[in-house]
């Protein structure tokens, strides 16, 4: 930022100008005009509080500098953005979206049984991954595009939108094809030619947070999306990594308001990777809610015990019944809908 004193502000004015800078941990510069002097403030400002200067005695404006995630910023767009989630659905607004599915496409019997209950409970997106990004390159990579013909199956089936994860440039196209919301995984999200290329896409983005990014991080990949054209995108908490190991990840849910704080984005949470443990996912979509999610993203499961990835985390059809009604109750309480 830059603070910009009054004509003839006197040095005593400036002088306490610079020992507020410097009390914010940031460093000044000065310089003094023939009209008048303007204080540059040197260093990142973007979460301190500019008003504290604006009030100050001799000060005639605090001019912001641009945020480095300029188009995410809530300083560019002060109105909440609302993204379509395929043709009847949206995430933002006064509604609380909820996507869920299994977390891979396993076979057709699955992925239908589980798109009819979890439309039938009052779920509006499904997710389900055709392109698994796993650990371990021995285990299930999911079905490819037979994965997501099966999601296309199961969309005209349930008139559910398609949320499907994709891992590389060259599936860009061929994951579009097919689905509504392109996912793009915490493992990705410092991909840049993969943030570029669904930029360019002209379907909305669920971009999840890396494992170890921070907040800024995670806004400048989603400047990313943005800068290349495609301004429909919703941030997504699914956990970080810290040193706790009673759950496989830290679902860090103050990143909510704090992203609606700074961004205009619609902010998804992900209690299932967030936690790795259904028993704890029940606790937290609520909690998710509560904290003001625009959107929820679960894994539900037929058959959590014989899942081929994630079955830990999958809730059950009929859990997942039980937490449409929690969260429909929750939501009221915070003036939301779902
Ligand atoms: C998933 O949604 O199944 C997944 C792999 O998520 P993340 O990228 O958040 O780990
Ligand atoms: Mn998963």
């Amino acid at each position: 930022m830059i603070v910009v004193m009054k004509p003839g502000s006197s040095q005593q004015q400036i002088e306490h100008v610079v020992k507020l800078v410097r009390e914010m941990g940031l460093k000044d510069h000065v310089i003094v005009g023939t009209e008048r002097t303007v204080v540059a403030v040197i260093g990142n400002d973007r979460f301190k509080d500019r008003t504290v200067l604006e009030t100050v005695e001799g000060v005639d404006k605090v001019v912001p500098i641009l945020a480095p995630y300029k188009m995410a910023s809530r300083e560019i767009k002060k109105e909440r953005s609302i993204v379509p989630l395929g043709a009847k659905a949206r995430v933002g607004g006064t509604k609380v979206a909820v996507i869920a599915g299994p977390c891979s496409v396993e076979n057709k019997a699955q992925l239908l049984e589980t798109a009819h209950a979890v439309k039938e409970a009052g779920a509006v997106g499904l997710r389900g991954g055709a392109f698994k990004p796993r650990t371990n390159p021995y285990s299930f990579q999911g079905l490819a595009e037979k994965g997501l013909e099966l999601l296309a199956l199961a969309r005209e089936e349930t008139g559910l939108a398609v949320v499907t994860e994709v891992m590389a440039v060259d599936q860009v196209d061929l994951v579009a094809k097919y689905a509504d919301v392109l996912q793009v995984g915490a493992r990705n999200m410092q991909n840049f030619n993969l943030l570029n290329a669904v930029g360019e896409s002209k379907k909305p983005v669920l971009l999840k947070r890396g494992m170890s990014a921070t907040l800024e991080e995670f806004l400048l990949a989603a400047e990313y999306i943005m800068a290349k054209g495609n301004a429909q995108v919703m941030l997504c908490e699914r956990g970080i990594r810290t040193y706790e190991d009673y759950c496989r990840n830290t679902l860090a849910l103050a990143a909510v308001p704090e992203l609606q704080r700074v961004s205009h984005l619609p902010v998804v949470v992900d209690p299932s990777q967030g936690t790795g443990k259904s028993h704890l996912v029940d606790s937290m979509y609520r909690a998710a809610v509560a904290a003001g999610a625009d959107g929820l993203i679960i894994e539900v499961h037929n058959d959590p015990e014989h899942a081929m990835t994630d079955g830990a985390q999958s809730i059950t059809h009929p859990q997942f019944v039980e937490m449409m009604k929690s969260i429909r109750r929750i939501a009221t309480a915070v003036d939301r809908e779902v």
